[in-house]
């Protein structure tokens, strides 16, 4: 059993619905199916989550909000006409009207787009709708509760051989609607294919798969074909945006594979994700990188026989309820890198706290480092990885400011000045991949 995720790109219009439709008709092992509200379907549309969240807004203000809500409705009932349906949705309209008019709180508002879109998706399909207010629990702060949540998603399936679930949204114990952060979807989708124990988990989106590196900075980034859920996590941290990040781990405990797909080209492999997959010593899976961090370097001479040195300084930090990236030291130097958000406004703090706390010789902060991860399972063990990562920066005359390397040995950090940050990136991606002809 396979459960398909259609992200709102594959949701966007008649047209797409129909292109997802014919993709779970082609497999008898697609049988669940969680979905999107419509999302855009050009670059200055609006997103239906957003569209109701609006309303929602105008509606909590006591505000005239017509003209969004007929847009809403008209974008709904074309794709129910445009599909040819016989859906009635206009007693849920109607009641959704009612529900905004009266204050309706903004998980409901955009609980919504999801709902309608199940209800014609399972229209279309001829499965059963199954309403995910009662299959996805939260508690009363809006918590997941994953156990229960996967129970009774369980024992709906067993009742419902195919299912179209609306994805995004469940309900705290006292009924009230509940939405996960948004790209929820993907967690819903992650969740049923837990309680299916399903083979596989098709992330249906508008690329074909995860690309080695931001194409806005290589332009021609390959797709990975395989990556491991720990690699994800590592590529996703440092800004590669894939899944919501709360997706993975239903599935990865239970050894689910997920695939990312895209609706446009469903015969492109795409990238698989999962426990464990093969891949050539030396080689990289992926880079990614982010700008926007600081440093605070502390100098003290004979730092490294002050026993608590590095104690004392984290714990500033802590009181001032900071979370730090990486820490790397010398004998006489320790370094704490850090967002530059973490750090601004709180610079006098930080500085006055160190000093009181250490007495270092000089502690001082920097600002305008990217730090880029390099990511690949093929680096562990493999003699001449760092080297070449390391010589394709010397290469472009790229100084590096900070390197760490975490102890799983698949990952490598470096730090660079922002304004090298697009040419490092460049430079290693091409160390390991040549420009194909
Ligand atoms: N519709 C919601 C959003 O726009 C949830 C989702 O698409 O997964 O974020």
């Amino acid at each position: 059993m396979i459960v398909c995720k259609f992200g709102g790109t594959s949701m966007a219009d008649a047209k797409c619905i129909r292109a997802a439709a014919d993709i779970v008709r082609a497999d008898k092992a697609r049988r669940y199916v969680v979905v999107s509200a419509p999302g855009k379907r050009h670059g200055k549309d609006e997103k239906i989550t957003d569209l109701l969240l609006r309303c929602q807004k105008q509606g909590v203000r006591k505000l005239d909000f017509s003209a969004s809500f007929i847009a809403l409705k008209d974008r709904f009932c074309r794709i129910v006409a445009d599909l040819g349906l016989q859906l009635d949705l206009e007693g849920d309209f109607d009641a959704l009207e009612q529900a905004l008019r009266d204050g309706a709180s903004p998980d409901y508002a955009a609980s919504r787009g999801e709902y309608f879109n199940a209800r014609i998706f399972a229209a279309l399909l001829g499965f059963d709708f199954l309403d995910a207010k009662d299959l996805v629990a939260f508690d009363e702060k809006g918590a997941l509760l994953m156990d229960e949540t996967i129970a009774r998603l369980a024992e709906a399936m067993k009742k419902h051989t195919r299912a179209v679930i609306p994805g995004f949204y469940g309900s705290r114990p006292d009924g009230s609607v509940c939405t996960f952060s948004r790209g929820g979807s993907d967690v819903t989708g992650s969740l049923a294919a837990a309680a299916g124990k399903a083979e596989l988990y098709e992330n249906w989106t508008d690329v074909s798969g995860i690309l080695m590196a931001d194409p806005r900075v290589v332009r021609d980034a390959r797709t990975i074909p395989a990556v491991t859920y720990q690699e994800l996590r590592e590529l996703s941290y440092m800004g590669a945006t894939v899944l919501h990040e709360d997706a993975v781990f239903p599935v990865s405990s239970r050894g689910i594979p997920i695939r990312i797909c895209n609706t446009k080209r469903p015969s492109d492999p795409g990238t698989l994700i999962a426990s464990e997959a093969p891949c050539k010593m030396g080689t990289i899976t992926g880079i990614a990188g982010k700008k926007g961090f600081s440093a605070i370097h502390v100098d003290k001479d004979r730092m490294n026989a002050e026993i608590g040195f590095g104690r004392r300084v984290l714990s500033v930090l802590e009181d001032l309820n900071m979370s730090f990236e990486h820490l790397p030291s010398g004998i006489d130097t320790l370094s704490v890198f850090l967002e530059t958000s973490e750090v601004k406004g709180k610079e006098n703090e930080i500085l006055s706290g160190i000093q009181a706390a250490v007495k270092p010789d000089r502690v001082h902060i920097v600002n305008g480092y990217a730090l880029i991860a390099v990511v690949g399972r093929g680096m562990r063990h493999a003699p001449g990885t760092a080297a070449r990562l390391f010589s394709g920066l010397a290469k472009a005359g790229i100084n590096v400011d900070m390197i760490d390397q975490g102890s799983s040995q698949i990952n490598i950090i470096v730090g660079v000045e922002e304004k090298d940050y697009e040419r490092a990136l460049e430079a290693i991606y091409r160390e390991f991949i040549p420009v194909e002809l």
